[in-house]
């Protein structure tokens, strides 16, 4: 069976671009056809300038959350990464493996990196080997396939090229992953900046739809999205990318094609109208079921414990014969 593997950093609140871009297809898809793991991969939420209560807050909502858009224990196994200390053993040895240039290359890295300097803060050596990390998240589980938004794309490819050079130096150990991405909203962007991705952790708020947002706030964020100069209703994600982004969040919402959606609208101001309702209706029943599970905390703890423990043994066969082959004695 196909052995799927992603995760959330528990950064900031999920968002919109996290659900249709990843969290959806999981739950819809990825847990009934294969063997899938899902993980709130918190040791990544340490890469950037953190506060540790936030962080553990975050941690647990992710995982409700998580449950709450549909993700189901018995199909599938959800766990905290920090309760797995196999994510951090194997992260040592493909450091080991990888090289700085690799590492100084990552969009992400640049971006992020940035983004810290920018907020007068230092960047932490964790975020330069954050990718090594995720590629250990990944091969630890002999994982086939990481479905992910189109950002994850460049990590999984490290990832892919990490257990390559690993097997040619030390012999066969890691099954070579793959990413796959969602066909529509692989990428949502922020309705104010339609020019950047819509992620958790930036600071622009009324540009970013969280999946808690009250149906009114929700709402109200994407009728006050930037659209684009000229009035005619046109899929372009390099000339009108206010539009083509509301076009793409209908069509993923809605389950039409951005394209063909294009031609059904006049003004923007329906297509909005409509994107808004298609919003609030797909976020409707993830923020019922999170109220629900909010009241029984000892549900969520208990799938966390029981995911961790199921993780732990299907990790260390793997991480352990990686120990031996690269030429670690083992401890008797
Ligand atoms: P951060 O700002 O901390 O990086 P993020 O919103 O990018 O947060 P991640 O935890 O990095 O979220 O990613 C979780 C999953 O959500 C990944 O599969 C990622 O590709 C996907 N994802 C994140 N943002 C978007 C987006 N705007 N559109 C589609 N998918 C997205
Ligand atoms: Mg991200």
């Amino acid at each position: 069976m196909t052995r799927v593997f992603s995760g959330i950093k528990p950064t900031g609140h999920l968002t919109l671009g996290n659900y249709l871009g990843a969290m959806r297809q999981w739950a819809a898809v990825d847990q009934h056809r294969a063997d899938a793991l899902f993980c709130v991969v918190d040791l990544h939420a340490l890469t950037v300038h953190h506060d540790p209560a936030r962080v553990r807050r975050l941690s647990r909502q992710a995982a409700t959350l998580l449950l709450a858009s549909g993700l189901d224990p018995a199909l599938c196994t959800l766990f905290v990464q920090s309760h797995v200390d196999e994510h951090a053993r194997l992260s040592y040895l493909l450091e080991c493996v990888a090289t700085d240039g690799e590492m100084r290359r990552m969009i992400q890295y640049k971006e992020k990196a940035a983004r810290e300097q920018r907020r007068g803060g230092s960047v932490r050596l964790s975020l330069l080997t954050y990718p090594v990390l995720m590629a250990a998240d990944i091969l630890a589980y002999g994982t086939d396939e990481v479905p992910v938004g189109h950002d994850q794309t460049q990590h999984v490819e490290l990832a892919r090229d990490l257990a390559v050079r690993f097997n040619q130096r030390y012999g066969h150990t890691f099954v070579v992953p793959r990413a796959t991405n969602p066909s529509v909203a692989a990428r949502v962007m922020n309705l104010q900046d339609p020019l950047s991705k819509m992620g958790k952790s930036d600071d622009t708020g009324p540009g970013i739809v969280y999946l808690l947002d009250e149906p009114d706030v929700a709402r109200k964020k994407v009728m006050r999205a930037v659209t684009d100069s000229g009035r005619d209703v046109v899929y372009d994600r390099e000339s009108r990318p206010g539009v083509a982004n509301l076009l793409e969040i209908l069509a993923a919402c809605s389950g039409g094609n951005p394209e063909a959606l294009a031609g059904v609208y006049e003004s923007y101001g329906d297509l909005k109208r409509d994107a808004a309702e298609a919003v609030v209706e797909v976020l409707r029943p993830v923020r019922e079921r999170h109220g629900e599970l909010c009241a029984d905390p000892g549900y969520v703890e208990g799938v966390l414990r029981e995911g961790a423990e199921r993780a732990r043994g299907m990790a260390r066969p793997t991480v352990d014969a990686a120990y031996r082959a690269i030429g670690l004695l083992p401890a008797g």
